[in-house]
């Protein structure tokens, strides 16, 4: 399988070049250039499958050529062994048509786990395959850093820098990336936002130089390889609720659009999704651009759920460029306009498609909460509040009789025991495999938000440089 870049300035690259190179030269995601199709049957034989079955024929296409079967399939199940339950991703009701897909069980009880245990796996074997060393960099809100320092702590090939907002994520979060006592990980705190994190990994992609010097791969829900390990738990739960014949919904918390474009990832493959419910707090760029047609971020409110305080959804631009006919001219034009204007018009044609295919609604802390207060009383379901965002959401939708709905549950509880108790009175059991990490020695620098400082330090650190610089 080829990759083209959103922005179709970049190079096409194939799958393990483009995991490797995680955001594209021109600024662009990657994308496959077709969308492999799963059957109406191979979907029905997923029932009752374990979850590394499935995933394997799931990413198979979008791998191809480029990693040997039995490799592959070797990677996968390691990853997916390292989760707590069996199941990976298990399914529980909580009303006659509503279910939320637990995605919780893996090494840092968040969702980020299922993409990320596959991916540290991919890259390093890549790169020691290719005699190669690489510097994973990443910004994080709060959960992939967790996931990805302890994906990553260890490998062989990789030396990984974390950036996250100074006093922006909770205490929990913090500790479970500052904690890990590996010399290959690096850990900042950067005064500012996430979306300033965020920006400063952009721009460290876009100076070229810097990139090529330090091998700069991205591990953010940009590369396309963590896009591809989240298309299979919507297969698994569509199936085992009885897709194709019966239709499913999903509600997905969203903040950087990673998880709910790979649901419509999914649908592009040939799942039956009758519909995507984009469900965000009050960050609600996604909620606007739908009712209005217009993308014009604001400045982020901090919330009960901060892995969704993200104003700027990076992974929006894969769907627009699917929505404009995949044409990188019109995502380059829209990519200027943002920067010109601080907003995107989308045409009338481009968010036609997108309300056919999605649903969003904007739910506050305060909605979330009683939703984790309901759950809790009546069926003694604790709920963290990112899920509680999608539970409320999925709610708002109306339901075809006959029809499931699925809200992706993206935290365990135990991770945000504060917002839980106030909400509903309980202290979440926190699991062992989190307890032992919360008393591990802190390793963290703090740097102002600046992109020479952050250069200068990775360029230091890093030891993935060839040569010496001289
Ligand atoms: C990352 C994350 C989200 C948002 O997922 P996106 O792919 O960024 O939309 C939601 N909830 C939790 C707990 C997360 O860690």
């Amino acid at each position: 399988m080829q990759y083209l870049s959103t922005r179709g300035r970049a190079p096409v690259l194939g799958f393990e070049d483009a995991m490797l190179a995680g955001l594209a030269r021109d600024g662009g995601l990657y994308l496959p250039e077709s969308w492999p199709q799963i059957s109406a049957d191979e979907i029905v034989g997923f029932v009752g499958m374990p979850y590394a079955q499935v995933a394997i024929r799931v990413m198979r296409d979008f791998v191809g050529a480029d990693i040997g079967e039995a490799e592959f399939a070797g990677i996968v199940e390691e990853a997916y062994g390292t989760f707590d339950v069996a199941e990976v991703a298990p399914l529980v009701q909580i009303a006659p048509q509503s279910w939320i897909c637990e995605l919780f069980h893996g090494p840092t009880l968040a969702f980020k786990d299922i993409a990320m245990q596959l991916l540290a796996r991919l890259m390093d074997r890549a790169l020691t395959r290719r005699g190669k060393r690489a510097t994973v960099v990443g910004a994080t809100s709060g959960d992939t850093g967790g996931a990805a320092v302890e994906a990553f702590a260890g490998t062989e090939a990789i030396d990984i820098f974390i950036l996250h907002p100074n006093g922006r994520v909770s205490d929990v979060q913090r500790r479970q990336m500052t904690g890990a006592a590996e010399s290959n990980v690096h850990n900042i705190a950067v005064e500012g936002t996430f979306d300033d994190c965020q920006a400063l990994v952009k721009a460290l992609f876009n100076d070229h130089a810097l990139r090529d010097s330090l091998a700069l791969a991205g591990v953010n829900s940009i590369n396309w390889a963590r896009i591809m390990a989240q298309t299979v738990y919507y297969f698994t739960s569509a199936a085992a609720l009885g897709a194709p014949a019966r239709e499913v919904g999903f509600a997905v918390p969203t903040g950087n659009f990673g998880d709910i474009f790979a649901g419509y990832a999914a649908s592009r493959m040939g799942l039956p999704i009758s519909r995507l419910v984009i469900a965000t707090n009050e960050n609600d760029i996604l909620a606007r651009t739908l009712a209005s047609g217009r993308y014009q971020p604001k400045s982020v409110v901090a919330t009960t759920s901060p892995s969704m305080d993200i104003q700027v959804s990076s992974n929006f631009e894969r769907l627009l460029f699917e929505v404009s006919g995949r044409s990188g001219e019109r995502v380059r034009s829209m990519m200027r306009e943002l920067g010109e204007s601080g907003a995107i018009e989308l045409n009338p044609t481009e968010i036609q498609s997108i309300r056919a295919a999605f649903a969003a609604h904007r739910i506050d802390q305060d909605e979330a909460a009683e939703t984790i207060r309901q759950l809790c009383q009546e069926q003694d379901y604790i709920a963290d509040p990112h899920t509680a965002v999608g539970v409320t959401a999925a709610a708002r939708e109306e339901l075809d009789p006959g029809s499931a709905m699925v809200a992706l549950g993206t935290a365990h509880p135990a991770k945000f025991p504060d917002a839980v108790k106030r909400a509903c009175g309980k202290t979440p059991i926190i699991p062992d495999r989190l307890e032992k990490k919360l008393h591990a020695e802190e390793r963290y620098d703090v740097l102002g938000n600046d992109f020479a400082i952050l250069a200068e330090y990775l360029t230091e650190r890093s030891s993935a440089l060839a040569e010496p610089q001289l």
